[in-house]
């Protein structure tokens, strides 16, 4: 991917100054304007070239990102491997990049200002990263890693709570076994792409670069069929379900998920398996309430309990725990057991545990226990 020469472009000297850019443009675009030459694709094309060159080379910013990549070429950067491959050469190689460069480029790589995602977004402008799909990607990189493959699971809270193990079912996508993923009905016959002969990729020519990019026609096969496989209807792809045991981290939240290394994606082409990742759904407990990694529960104690105190028995999700219940303890109030609520599986760290006390309000039945009240209403001095 070898840089545009825009200062060839327009006919100046290296560093010329913006006098000189502007006066040497302005010639040039006269004679290059498309009105000047009705149909005329060479020309117009030229006219294109110069106005690129010339937006370039006279905004200050871009001009000086410019002529540091320019003079990173000249020492012998290679940039061919971060060309056509968008947001993911940017994830695999993008650090590597602005690590080599990290003296030239004031942010670190993909770092807003003056980074290294605004300079190759710069460059790049009508970039890969806007319509090339995943599939295109992957067939691009033939040899690189497979998709990530996601599954999500409903489990029990209590399940959720202690951590276990479970059996998921993953889908994963497999080559075609009637065509072996070439999408191709066995017997058809398949021709040399006549877009990109065979390479799958083509040149484009993209902001100041030549870039190599999947071949639209092809999508990257460098080779097109007369029959599309009967079983896949030419994608090339089947599915097969693993059945994967996986270790339910202890604590694991709704919405949270895990990544088990290599039991993802693999094509013909891929030489390693892609991730799965297991997002977990947590079913409702009936019992306890959770809130981050704190454990709600309601209890209900009894008016001689909430007047002297004394001791209940509650259930948390570790078992059943005694805990003291103080004297005069007002309705609403929560005790709080620290460290007994759920484990935060990042962090390793154990929530609280809440006992919301509800006090019961008796019924007085017979006259005897009536009598009994108003002896403490009249102790109290509560007006009744
Ligand atoms: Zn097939
Ligand atoms: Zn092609």
């Amino acid at each position: 991917m070898p840089i545009k020469d825009y200062f060839k472009i327009l006919g100046v000297a290296e560093g010329a100054d913006e006098a000189a850019i502007k006066k040497s443009f302005r010639n040039l675009a006269k004679k290059y304007h498309p009105d000047a030459n009705p149909n005329n694709k060479e020309a117009e094309e030229k006219f294109k070239e110069i106005s690129e060159a010339y937006e370039v080379l006279t905004n200050k910013e871009k001009r000086s990102k410019y002529e540091q990549l320019k003079d990173a070429q000249s020492r012998g950067f290679d940039f061919s491997q971060y060309a056509g491959k968008g947001q993911g050469a940017r994830n695999a190689g993008g650090q590597d990049f602005s690590e080599m460069f990290g003296d030239i480029f004031s942010g670190r790589g993909g770092s807003k200002a003056g980074g290294f995602e605004d300079l190759f977004d710069m460059f790049f402008d009508q970039g890969p990263k806007r319509g090339f799909s995943q599939t295109e990607y992957a067939q691009e990189g033939k040899g690189a890693k497979g998709e990530d493959v996601n599954v999500r699971i409903e489990i029990p809270f209590a399940l959720a709570m202690e951590g276990g193990e479970t059996i998921v079912k993953v889908p994963r996508a497999i080559d075609c076994d009637r065509c072996r993923g070439t999408g191709a009905e066995p017997g058809a016959q398949v021709s040399q792409c006549e877009a990109c002969h065979g390479a799958g990729t083509m040149q484009f020519s993209q902001g100041g670069f030549v870039v190599n990019k999947t071949c639209p026609r092809c999508g990257g096969k460098g080779s097109t069929i007369t029959d599309y496989c009967h079983q896949c209807h030419g994608s090339g792809e089947s599915q097969e379900i693993r059945k994967i045991r996986i270790h339910i981290p202890e604590g694991v939240k709704e919405g949270e998920k895990i990544r088990i290394k290599n039991e993802g994606n693999m094509r013909s082409w891929n030489k390693e398996r892609g991730d799965l990742y297991v997002v977990f759904k947590v079913e409702k407990s009936d019992t306890f309430e959770r809130r981050g990694d704190d454990i709600y529960f309601s209890a209900q104690v009894n008016m001689a309990t909430a007047i002297l105190g004394g001791h209940m028995q509650v259930p948390t999700p570790e078992g059943n725990i005694e805990i003291k219940v103080p004297a005069g303890i007002q309705s609403g109030t929560s005790i709080k057991m620290t460290a007994h609520g759920a484990k935060n599986i990042k962090t390793g760290k154990k929530g609280n545990f809440y006992v919301k006390v509800e006090v019961e309000t008796p019924k007085a039945e017979s006259e005897e226990e009536k009598e009994l009240v108003r002896k403490l209403a009249k102790v109290k001095k509560w007006e009744i």
